[in-house]
């Protein structure tokens, strides 16, 4: 349904502000990378390989209904988050590092981020969902970074004694 704006039709304002929204992401977006590849020129970029990455955040299962009283597919996470995870651009962010990176002359790898978070990289206990971990308080997102450069446990390089 198209409604009058104040002489302006709404398609018309959603295409400008629209328009506006995404150069300003854009534009971020160029400053943060250059920013990132500028301050570690000469070190190289892992980044985590986030195929199937829209899957997970707009992931559904199958729940009874009290109300209608039928089996129906109902999204795992809210509205909210639901649009906060699909708002940001991810693969931009790679991509923007990625091109950027390899003409500075540094290097970029891709790495699975399969059980990145769940196993702690210090103890190896289960960290799960939990914000850090239980057992030796490592923060998770730290013990991420720790998983994807593969340094081992106690973070001591694999291979040394
Ligand atoms: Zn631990």
């Amino acid at each position: 349904m198209q409604v009058k704006v104040k002489g302006k039709e709404r398609g018309e304002l959603l295409r400008k502000y629209g328009l506006r929204e995404r150069n300003r992401t854009k534009d971020i977006l160029q400053k943060v990378t250059r920013f990132l590849v500028d301050k570690f020129r000469g070190y190289a970029f892992i980044l985590e390989d986030l195929k199937r990455l829209r899957n997970a955040a707009n992931r559904k299962v199958k729940k009874y209904n009290k109300k209608s009283k039928k089996v129906q597919e109902v999204s795992v996470r809210s509205k909210e988050m639901k649009r906060r995870l699909n708002s940001t651009p991810f693969r931009r962010i790679q991509s923007y590092v990625e091109y950027k990176a390899l003409l500075s002359g540094s290097l970029v790898h891709y790495k699975s981020p399969h059980n990145t978070s769940k196993i702690c990289a210090r103890c190896g206990g289960l960290v799960n969902s939990l914000r850090a971990c239980p057992t030796c308080g490592l923060d998770r997102d730290i013990n991420a970074c720790l998983n994807l450069l593969d340094v081992g446990r106690c973070g001591a390089p694999k291979g040394s004694p």
